[in-house]
């Protein structure tokens, strides 16, 4: 991360502490956090310069989101799937619509929100159920979203939607709609055990936009899926996880070391240490994994190759479903050998119950056993067992 973009990291960071344990208790969309991120140009990471933005890469990304996750996760979460729907606009908007989003992106005026969850498809992100239809030169749609991260709060949104009538349901566009071009309504609230903080909201969506609105080919979302918004997503998922898992690390190491630490504990046991060791070497391989396929993504971006190579896709399958389990089995060590008031209470300081609740969702915020079962299918056409 260059010297510029830590230190507008570091100036939101204050707010993201200031702010997560309030944003958990009320279930309520950091405003304060999201507004920091923008004075620091950093919802514009992903946009390129010649559109006023930071001209960040993936490199970046990973480590901003890590950084901000030990502050909020679902501050973090939030800005992250903000980033993973620019970096969509940036590789598949039209020019027209290129340049009516990015700069405003850059300027910190559009928050995107992400639209692909569907009643009667579950989480599956290659299909649809509600199709565009036609009125002369706009598209109609009309649609369910039961899960849309600060969708109350989004002045941009990105939503797949059925090609048209006739298509199939794994035909899909993905469609991009200001806010203004949308009536939105408020269908169901969020009031979950973690991630309470990203106030993901169900909504009932409709209005219409230009044809020039539809990001990538009509009913070619697939490809924007495999070389941007899939793997975009779970380098930047790993990363809030990671980060959040390695705040919280942080957080307990400090307090073992300090005389606030529970004097039942006795740091020269070796079953202490070894369950110190434990927890680092999951955040270890974790972290070693994300900057692997990080690195792998980058070098394939910049040879002007496709991500959808077998190995690839098992790649980046492996390292959401991986970093899903082993940053919450670390969070939940982390909360036994704090022991019940330190690690388990509201009220303590060291957080680890927001961190342990928070943690719970990576496995279903697109649900592992999607990942599990593909993987499966794509490991038998990689013979050559080609490793990260
Ligand atoms: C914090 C958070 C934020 C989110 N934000 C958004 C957002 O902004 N926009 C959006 O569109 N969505 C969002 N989502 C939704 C997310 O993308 C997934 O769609 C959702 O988490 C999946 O919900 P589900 O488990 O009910 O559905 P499903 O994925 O349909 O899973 C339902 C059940 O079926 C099982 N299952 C599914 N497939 C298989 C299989 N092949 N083999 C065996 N079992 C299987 C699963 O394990 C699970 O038990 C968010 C989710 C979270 C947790």
């Amino acid at each position: 991360m260059s010297t510029d973009t830590s230190a507008r990291v570091a100036a939101v960071l204050p707010v993201l502490h200031a702010h997560a344990g309030e944003i958990d208790e009320h279930a309520t969309f950091p405003t304060a956090g999201l507004d920091a991120l923008a004075r620091q140009g950093l919802l514009g990471l992903l946009v390129p310069a010649e559109h006023g933005g930071l001209g960040g890469d993936l490199t970046d990304l990973v480590a901003v989101a890590a950084d901000l996750a030990a502050g909020c996760m679902s501050t973090a979460l939030v800005w992250a799937m903000h980033c993973q729907q620019t970096d969509s606009l940036v590789r598949f908007a039209t020019p027209w619509l290129a340049g009516h989003v990015l700069p405003r992106i850059a300027a910190g005026e559009v928050y995107l929100a992400s639209v692909t969850t569907e009643p009667g498809k579950g989480g599956h992100l290659l299909t649809g159920v509600a199709p565009l239809e036609r009125t002369g030169d706009l598209l109609r749609l009309d649609r369910d979203a039961p899960v849309v991260t600060g969708g109350l709060h989004a002045t941009g949104f990105l939503i797949t939607m059925r090609a048209s009538d006739e298509a199939t349901a794994n035909q899909l566009s993905l469609v991009y709609a200001d806010r203004d071009q949308l009536d939105l309504t408020r269908a169901t609230d969020w009031d979950t055990l973690g991630m309470r903080g990203t106030e993901s909201v169900g909504l009932r969506i409709s209005g219409a936009v230009p044809a020039h609105q539809v990001v990538g080919e009509p009913g070619g979302f697939r490809t924007v899926a495999v070389e941007s918004m899939g793997p975009v997503g779970h380098l930047a998922w790993a990363a809030c996880w990671l980060g959040t898992a390695r705040g919280a690390f942080a957080d307990l190491v400090s307090w073992l070391r300090s005389d606030r630490r529970s004097r039942s504990i006795d740091l020269s046991s070796d079953l202490v240490a070894e369950r110190l060791a434990r927890i680092r070497m999951d955040l270890e391989l974790v972290s070693g994994y994300l900057h692997r396929v990080t690195g792998e993504i980058t070098a394939l971006r910049a040879a002007g190759e496709s991500l959808s190579g077998t190995d690839t896709q098992i790649h980046l399958n492996t390292l959401k479903v991986t970093s899903a389990e082993l940053t919450f089995r670390a969070v939940d060590r982390m909360v036994g050998l704090a022991g019940l008031t330190a690690g388990y209470r509201r009220d303590s300081p060291l957080a680890l119950e927001r961190r342990f609740r928070d943690l719970r969702s990576a496995s279903l915020n697109y649900a592992d056993d999607r990942l599990l079962t593909s993987t499966g299918a794509l490991t038998v056409l990689d013979r050559a067992v080609r490793l990260a």
